[in-house]
Order: structure tokens, then sequence, then C-alpha cells
């Protein structure tokens, strides 16, 4: 069983086996009209990645889990789009095994901290470190895809093997969308004020008591632990063969995401005024 350390250090994703559920019986709501966030993603591909998939295969891939994502975003209302900024080849990106998201990330870092510095300057922009499990069968299935939202807000790790909802379940762990409550209360072993008291003071505004995933007719939503998932975040406003998809209580991960766009767009309003500002401080050009 994972330990609460772990918990607090990473989001390990037991998403490889899952399959979708078909969409049929599946009631969306009419969604409100609001302006779309673009998030664009770059994908930094390992070695073993580059070794073991033809460039046509792993960008296929890649775009079927935007796809994927953007599906989901617009089924659930949240007013999101996710894009491929672009695919770099890392050579010195080794790691057959590694134990943490931090090694990989302080190895991407170590190896080009300009574009690290570059992407996290803007708050819209995702990045993530993708490995093949070709090379890595001795890892557990959890290592499918990670994310350490507290130390690393836009960043995570997936593996090729990874079923194409596991970026959309990985990107909504950056905005704070939790797995199922049996699922996390299992893996934190902690009710959720211990987990309110133990949240950094900075953090704590995106921690919700109703960002659970959830069940349906048998079927699970896009962060929740099910043999099968439906393409959506959990929500009451959705239901599958008659099924509410989530509730107002505590499994209502379509608001936490909706929520978060705004936020985004808060903070992309002051990034954009702050390159303002920075331009017009430029001493003028004289000839
Ligand atoms: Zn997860």
């Amino acid at each position: 069983m994972r330990t609460l350390l772990s918990f607090f250090f990473s989001l390990i994703c037991l998403m490889s086996a899952q399959v979708a559920a078909s969409p049929e019986n599946l009631i969306l709501p009419k969604c409100q009209q609001e302006e779309v966030v673009e998030t664009p993603i770059t994908f930094f591909l390992s070695k073993e990645v580059k070794d073991d998939y033809s460039p046509y295969v792993r960008e296929g891939m890649i775009q079927s889990w935007i796809n994927r994502a953007n599906q989901i975003l617009k089924n659930s209302c949240v007013p999101m789009h996710r894009t491929l900024h672009q695919i770099v080849e890392v050579d010195e990106l080794n790691l057959p095994e590694f134990e943490s998201i931090n090694v990989v990330h302080s190895m991407l870092e170590y190896y080009d901290p300009e574009s690290i510095k570059e992407m996290t300057r803007k708050p819209n922009h995702y990045y993530g470190v993708i490995f093949s499990s070709k090379r890595s069968e001795a890892l557990p299935p959890e290592h499918c895809g990670m994310t350490n939202n507290r130390v690393f807000p836009q960043f995570f790790t997936l593996d090729m093997a990874c079923d194409k909802d596991t970026l959309e379940h990985e990107l909504g762990h950056l905005a704070w969308a939790q797995h199922d409550i049996d699922t996390f209360s299992a893996q934190t072993e902690m009710t959720l004020d211990e987990v309110i008291e133990t949240t950094p003071s900075h953090l704590k505004q995106f921690f919700k008591f109703y960002a659970f995933g959830y069940q349906c007719a048998g079927k699970g939503t896009i962060m929740s632990y099910a043999d099968e998932v439906l393409p959506v975040y959990s929500s009451p406003e959705i239901s599958y063969r008659g099924i509410p998809c989530g509730n107002k209580k505590f499994a209502n991960n379509a608001l936490r995401l909706r929520e978060y766009v705004r936020h985004l767009r808060a903070r992309l309003a002051v990034h954009s005024e702050s390159v303002i500002s920075h331009s017009e401080e430029k001493p003028p050009v004289t000839q």
C-alpha cells in the first residue's frame, strides 16, 4: 500500500488497464458559452520512446491523447482546449527505471533549463516526459502516469502504453481534480479535514470537498479508478443510463475544472499585462 509520504510527492495513476465505455446512453448538459482557454502542451520524449516508436506512430498516439482530452473537456462543459505545442526528443532522458517524478523533472531541468523556464512563465502551458513501457516492464503498472501538483503545477509523466484517457486524467490532477473518494481515502489514509490541514496554505484554495471522481451505472468518470470509463469529468448534470455521474456535495470535478479555467484566465491576463509593461520599459532605439 502506498504511504502517506508518497501521496504528497506524487499522484500515481493506475490507468493502463482501463478501457473506454460506450458513450451510448450518455446524456450531456447544454453548456454555457464562455471564452475558451488554450493550453499548449510540450511532450519531451525519452530515448526509449525514440528508439521503440517511429515518429509517425508516436505523433499519432500523442495526437489521439489530445483529441480524447478535448472530447472529455467538451462533454464536461469545460471551456478549455488542449493543443500540441511541440514534441522534443531528449536523448539524455534515458531512465528505464525511476522512483520519483521529482527525479525526472530534475533531469529535464538539467538538460533543458531554458525551455522549462520559458514554459513555467506561461500558466496555461503544460509539459510532460514520455517513457516507453517496452523498456520499463520492470515497473509496476501504476507508474503509467504521474503528477506532483504541489511542486510542479504544469508537469506530468506518461508512458506510451497508457490508454488515451490518461493524458486528460493527469491534466485533471494539475487542476486539482481528485480520484473517486474511495480511492482517494485508500491512497491518503487520511480524513478530508486532515488533508486540508496538511495542505500548504497557499494551495488550500485549490482543494475542494466536491472535487472527486464518481461512477455511474458501473462506469467510471475520467478521474475514477474503474475498469471502464466514460469520456466525462464527474458532474451531477451528466448521466449514464439514467444514473447521475456525480453529485454536488462530493463528485463535481467538471465544476473544479471550470473554476480552474477562470483561475488560468485571470493569471493569463496578469501575465500579458506584465509582458506589455516590460516591453514598454525597453529604452527607445536610437540611430
Ligand atoms: Zn490519478
